[in-house]
């Protein structure tokens, strides 16, 4: 389990040569990267670019075409049941069923990742995330910051070593996403763990990434410092930036060659 498992001295995700084809296309053309222990990774890129695919590769749910991931130093691969205990996931699209109420939503969840003492883990999650008065309202009927909110709580309840987020905080007022990112850094802060994040917000990215992926057509153009990344290239802002790589990949490759 998750709980007992010892860390490994190495990245917390690794991702090696990954690819994906679908027939001619290459959503994902040879993607390497890895997250560091309390590290906060932004994915970025334009619609299209492979976020989505790299994602559901790491969360196992689509088999790469090649390439390796480990996660925890397990093979996903070969380790499948290792490596996905210690995974979890949070995203807009992918809400939690809303006629079931908040407590069962986390006693569902922590059954399929066989959380021991669960009880007692899911009443640490409702009062991380104020979730306590809720406890027995049904999903559905929340406000999407509670839903976002109990997203979170299901995501981290078997602590787990690799958080993926995909767009945490999309449609949720400003003082609640701030929240949400402020709850988040906390997490990557104290716990033996780092985050996967991706988001269209690039004021947000900045505050809350150590670095930034930018992919294109399924490859990685550009990596680094979100504060620093747009001076490089000399951009006024990270947003300036995506822009650019969403509009001439090619020019931005060539001035990284420079
Ligand atoms: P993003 O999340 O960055 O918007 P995706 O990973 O969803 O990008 O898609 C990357 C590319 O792969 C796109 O060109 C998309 O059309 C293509 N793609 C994604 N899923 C499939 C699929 N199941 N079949 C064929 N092409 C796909």
């Amino acid at each position: 389990m998750p709980h007992d498992a010892t860390p490994s001295p190495g990245p917390i995700l690794s991702v090696s040569q990954l690819r994906k084809h679908y027939g001619k296309t290459a959503a994902v053309d040879g993607v390497s990267f890895s997250v560091a222990t309390h590290e906060i990774l932004g994915l970025l890129g334009p619609n299209g670019a492979g976020k989505t695919t790299t994602i559901n590769m790491i969360l196992g749910v689509l088999e790469p075409t090649s390439g390796m991931i480990a996660i925890d130093g397990c093979d996903l691969a070969r380790r499948r049941r290792q490596a996905l205990s210690r995974t979890n996931f949070a995203a807009v699209y992918a809400p939690l069923p809303g006629n079931l109420t908040v407590a069962q939503n986390l006693r569902v969840f922590g059954m399929l990742y066989a959380i021991p003492a669960l009880g007692e883990r899911i009443e640490a999650v409702l009062a991380e995330f104020d979730l306590l008065r809720f406890r027995n309202t049904k999903c559905g009927v929340l406000s999407s910051g509670e839903q976002t909110r109990v997203a979170l709580a299901k995501a981290l309840l078997n602590q787990p070593r690799l958080l993926l987020l995909d767009e945490p905080t999309a449609s949720l007022d400003p003082s609640i996403a701030r929240e949400i990112r402020a709850a988040i850094r906390e997490f990557a802060a104290r716990g033996h763990a780092g985050v996967l994040w991706t988001s269209h917000n690039m004021i947000e990215v900045s505050e809350v990434c150590h670095r930034v992926l930018f992919l294109s057509h399924g490859r990685i153009l550009l990596e680094g410092d979100p504060r620093a990344l747009p001076g490089e290239h000399r951009r006024q802002s990270l947003e300036d930036l995506f822009v650019a790589v969403a509009r001439e990949p090619l020019t931005i490759r060539s001035a990284e060659a420079d």
